[in-house]
């Protein structure tokens, strides 16, 4: 099985009032929060989604139910760390990482690059093998009406040994 795989991951979480934003892991100033079990950082539960994927392991809600009080608050990035541990017991690491957040607001172009810093010291890989881009829907359905946001992650994973 020595050859690389793929996975995708998809998200979606509910902004509210009440709640800090966590995207990748950094605490974006914004009204409103995502809304979740843990700290329902959508785009690292997208990742996480994706990479177990690829390696034929479920979902995250298979590895960490959200019946589960000690997930209650968690920081996905931990939830991540975690994950990789898991590819790693089965021979595999990431290889690189294309996440798109969908959200009308607000600008994530300024905190990318710390971003793709937690991210990829979580995956215990280069920055250069993680991408992190937005997009909006152009006001349309749940993510145009800042009702909530989403994010599609695609990654490939190779064996350890290789
Ligand atoms: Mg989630």
């Amino acid at each position: 099985m020595n050859t690389i795989r793929i996975g995708c991951g998809y998200d979606v979480h509910r902004l509210v009032s009440g709640r800090a934003l966590i995207l990748g892991g950094v605490k974006i100033p914004h009204p409103y929060g995502l809304l979740g079990h843990s700290d329902a950082d959508v785009i690292t539960h997208a990742l996480c989604d994706a990479i177990l994927g690829a390696a034929a392991l479920g979902d995250l809600g298979r590895h960490f139910p959200d019946s589960d009080s000690r997930y209650a608050g968690i920081s996905s990035i931990k939830l991540l760390e975690e994950v990789i541990q898991k590819i790693a017991s089965s021979g595999w690491k990431l290889g690189n990482a294309d996440i798109t957040l969908v959200a009308q607001s607000p600008k994530i172009a300024p905190f990318v690059t710390e971003m793709e810093k937690n991210v990829s010291d979580a995956c215990k890989v280069s920055v250069d093998q993680i991408n992190i881009k937005a997009t909006t829907t152009e006001g349309l359905g749940f993510t145009g009406t800042s009702e909530g946001m989403a994010a599609y992650a695609v990654v490939t994973i190779a064996p350890v040994r290789s």
